[in-house]
């Protein structure tokens, strides 16, 4: 029927507007700054750089392989590799920024950079009140880090999905080096 859509938009409006003064469900805002309301799961601002350990530099994931780098549409990441290696998660050698900024002014927060990482090192965070009184919108890497309790607290599902592949990769490398540490029988 002509103008049904309308009136099904009329009633839900009426029913939201009435429903508001008892049903705590039906108030879609909040008294902000005074109440704030949880982001969803799913909700993300700009990215962040993960870290194990208690070292929030020296525990950071990223190994400096470039690839969010090449693949941020706006060009907004830079990465200078450091020189020196660490082992990471599997004992495996890997390089690690000694640069790592990403210009939160030009950033448009799409997640292209956390998709493609093929580290689980860079994730998309869920902070949305950066103002200040400052002017300096460039983040650099000890202002990126953040622990992956943080990650599992913002992002639980994923972040427990990750945690779990990492583990399975970690008990097969170990499989692996116990078994060429085993002296072949003559
Ligand atoms: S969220 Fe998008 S624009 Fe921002 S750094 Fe990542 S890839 Fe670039
Ligand atoms: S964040 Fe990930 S994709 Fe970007 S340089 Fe580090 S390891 Fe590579």
């Amino acid at each position: 029927m002509l103008g049904l859509g309308i009136l099904k938009g009329f009633m839900e409006t009426g029913r939201n507007f009435c429903g508001s003064y008892y049903d705590p469900e039906r108030l879609t805002t909040v008294q902000y700054p005074e109440e704030r309301l949880e982001p969803q799961a799913n909700a993300r601002t700009i990215p962040f750089l993960i870290y194990d350990g208690s070292d929030p530099i020296g525990g950071l994931r990223c190994t400096a392989c470039t690839i969010c780098e090449q693949e941020c549409p706006a060009h907004c990441i830079e990465i200078v590799k450091d020189t020196a290696k660490k082992p990471d998660y599997l004992g495996k050698m890997q390089l690690h920024p000694k640069v790592f900024d990403i210009d939160t002014a030009v950033c448009m927060e799409c997640g292209i950079c956390a998709e493609v990482c093929p580290f689980d090192s860079i994730k998309m965070d869920q902070v949305f009140e950066r103002a200040g009184s400052h002017r300096r919108l460039t983040l650099h890497k000890d202002d990126l880090s953040k622990s992956n309790e943080y990650y599992n607290k913002i992002h639980p599902a994923e972040a427990a999905a990750v945690d779990a592949a990492r583990a399975e990769e970690q008990k097969k490398a170990q499989a692996r080096k116990a078994a060429a540490a085993v002296p072949a029988t003559p």
